[in-house]
């Protein structure tokens, strides 16, 4: 195509696929230019402007979609995921499906693997940087992030590359990008609260949460970046936009809380009964995915999450409520009535035991039950 015999005849015309007679182009992607201050322009309207070729002819141009509407169709982005592990290459699939270009790179040699996806595997970080990838997306283990992030020779990357990760914790991964990335590029924190397990029969209606952290309004970065929301919304994810701060405190009660139960879980080795009530196949579901998941993310659950001792020390205090509860009415005497048939001693004592097994003993409340099990 004749793109560059064509000049604009105005700087400030907005982004967007723009036809004439003879060709259609993105006027991003071919000539810089101001960003349109108009935003009602850049909603719905349809531009008219006149290009002059170097020949001297001019031709009028229609921009039918404005860039960043979600209609238009845009280049494909160039992905980059650093850490291509479990987690990496199960997300690198939904990139694939959205017809996006994905890069890989991870400590282990996946080059097989990607061969056979469609991904172009890098093994090491400079060869992948060089590509100069529009989104580096960061899949590594909570524990490894911040060597991989200090690792990364940033000098190789776009000036207005986007930084994105998802890591199922998020002030962490938020305050190091902070810290360590040149301020012209953009942040994107992401945890999709779904995973190979639970998301092997598609995204819809998985939670997906992000934030912003810092994006420009407007330009290539503001585009890009709602190209890669995008990716995760087009699949079906229920798109849930929140503060870091946020998901870490629920992610602590919620998805901290069920890991741990599975973990516990998972040392009592249960197995399938004959006789399996639908709770307990539950459980034995929650056990099973839980321990596919690395310990080292389980790790990184705790040890990343400003909330996640808190919820710790809840899970331990109620669990000592529950057992309090059973053995406040746990009485020798009962025991023996009723289980094994001893008769009562005093026989003077009328009580029968029916009458003793209506016998409750009061509950303890929470502060008791704390103190008597730490006398324990
Ligand atoms: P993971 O154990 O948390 O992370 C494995 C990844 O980290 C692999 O790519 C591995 O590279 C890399 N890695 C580990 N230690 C490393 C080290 N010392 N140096 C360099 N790289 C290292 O398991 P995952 O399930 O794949 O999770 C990856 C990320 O996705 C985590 O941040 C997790 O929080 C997030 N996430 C996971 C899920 C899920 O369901 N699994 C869901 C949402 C978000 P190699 O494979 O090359 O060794």
């Amino acid at each position: 195509m004749a793109f560059s015999s064509l000049q604009l005849a105005q700087s400030t015309m907005p982004n967007g696929i723009f036809k004439t007679k003879t060709n259609t182009f993105f006027t991003k992607t071919v000539f810089p230019f101001t960003q349109c201050a108009n935003k009602s322009l850049v909603s719905n309207a349809r531009a008219i402007t006149k290009l002059t070729c170097v020949n001297g002819t001019t031709e009028i141009a229609t921009c039918n979609h404005i860039i960043g509407d979600k209609n238009t169709k845009l280049a494909p982005l160039k992905i980059g995921i650093i850490g291509f592990g479990n987690f990496g290459q199960f997300i690198a699939k939904g990139m694939r499906r959205q017809g996006h270009s994905v890069l890989a790179t991870s400590r282990s040699d996946y080059s097989e693997y990607c061969e056979q996806n469609g991904i172009q595997f890098f093994r090491n970080m400079e060869a992948l940087c060089e590509e100069q990838p529009d989104v580096i997306l960061v899949c590594s283990s909570i524990l490894s992030t911040e060597n991989i992030i200090r690792s990364i020779p940033i000098h190789k990357l776009k000036p207005d590359t986007i930084f994105a990760d998802v890591l199922s914790v998020k002030q962490f991964p938020r305050n190091l990008f902070i810290e360590v990335l040149p301020p012209g590029f953009g942040i994107v924190c992401t945890h999709p609260m779904f995973g190979p397990e639970s998301g092997k029969n598609g995204w819809t209606e998985l939670p997906f949460v992000f934030e912003k952290v810092r994006v420009t309004d407007v330009g290539a970065q503001a585009e890009k970046c709602t190209q890669f929301l995008n990716i995760f919304e087009q699949e079906g994810c229920r798109m849930v936009e929140m503060s870091c701060e946020e998901h870490d405190r629920h992610a602590a009660g919620s998805q901290f809380i069920t890991h741990t139960i599975g973990r516990v879980l998972s040392h009592l080795n249960l197995e399938s009964t004959p006789i399996n009530t639908k709770g307990y196949e539950t459980l034995l579901q929650l056990t099973g995915n839980t321990v596919s998941d690395s310990f080292d993310l389980y790790y990184g659950l705790f040890m990343y999450n400003v909330n996640a001792t808190e919820q710790i020390d809840n899970l331990d205090r109620a669990f000592e409520t529950v057992k309090q509860k059973l053995y406040g009415r746990l009485h020798d005497i009962l025991r023996k009535q009723i289980v094994e048939r001893v008769p009562m001693q005093d026989a003077s004592n009328k009580t029968s035991i029916t009458q003793l097994t209506s016998l409750t003993i009061p509950e303890m409340n929470l502060s008791e039950a704390v103190a008597v099990s730490s006398h324990r």
